[in-house]
This record gives C-alpha cells, structure tokens and sequence, in this order.
C-alpha cells in the first residue's frame, strides 16, 4: 500500500489554515441534475455540515485519483461507476483545493460509508445554499454552482 504522505495541516497566505500539505480534493458526483453530498460526522473538523467526500492529496497521487479514494472511502462507492468530466480548481498558491466534477453511472451504491460520514444526500443545485455548508465549500459554492450547471445543461441536451 501506497504511503499517506499528504495529512497535515497548511498554514495559507490567506490567513487560513488548510488540510492537506500536496492540497486536498473532493469528488462532485452528479446523477439524474443533482449532486451527491456529504453531511460529515459532527466530530470532524468543521463537522456536522454538508460538503463534498474528499481529502488530502498525497503526493504520489492525481488529483482525480485522491478525489475517488476519499470518496471510495468515505461513502462506500464503486469508482467503477465515476466518470470523471472537469476539474475545478481553487488556488490558493500555498494550498489548492480540487474539485473533481463527474457524473454517477449505474446502480452506485453509498449505503457502506464510513464514520467520518452521518449521512449522504442527492439534492438538486437550488437546495444546495439551503443546506447547512462546509465553510470553504460555501466560499466556493457560488461560483462552482456555475460549472455545474453548465455541465448539468450539456448532459440534458
Ligand atoms: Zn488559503
């Protein structure tokens, strides 16, 4: 097995303190117009709020391939069913964070999540603000909503 060398903590030039010293990245899956969120565990950092499965970055790692092992980990899904369409990227030159928009195929099943996960939910982009955010998801959120609403328009038509 690989080694985990990307948990710690980053100390940002935007005064912030970040997880993940390669960065970290999470996975935005999408089925049927909506996307798949987490609400995560109340004991983890910034915990009992709604955002994407994701984590550290470790080094020898794509994003694309940290995003899918977090999620793999956290929800229980088959990375057989993840087709991987765009990256969004939020960079903070100290620290980037990944989001890795792609769309769900087949029978993918969350019901094994681990317990850094309390629950998992599909909710359409309008419900999303309505929910009770991760922070830097909610930082982020207004203008990633626009690439997923793109992205969501292009598969209808
Ligand atoms: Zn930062």
């Amino acid at each position: 097995m690989a080694t985990r060398d990307g948990d710690g903590w980053v100390q940002c030039r935007c005064g912030g303190k970040h997880w993940g010293l390669n960065g970290a990245a999470g996975l935005l899956l999408i089925r049927g117009g909506k996307i798949m969120m987490q609400h995560r565990a109340p004991w983890v950092h910034n915990g009992d709020t709604w955002g994407l499965p994701g984590g550290a970055r470790d080094s020898h790692e794509s994003v694309e391939e940290a995003a899918i092992r977090e999620c793999v980990e956290e929800t229980g899904i088959n990375p057989e069913h993840v087709e991987v369409i765009e990256l969004f990227t939020d960079n903070h030159n100290d620290w980037r964070y990944d989001t890795v928009i792609a769309i769900a195929h087949g029978n993918l099943d969350t019901a094994s999540w681990n317990k850094e996960t309390h629950d998992i939910g599909w909710f359409e982009l309008s419900e999303i603000a309505k929910l009770d955010l991760h922070p830097s998801f909610a930082k982020s959120w207004p203008t990633l909503q626009g690439v997923v609403f793109r992205i969501i328009q292009s598969l209808e038509s």
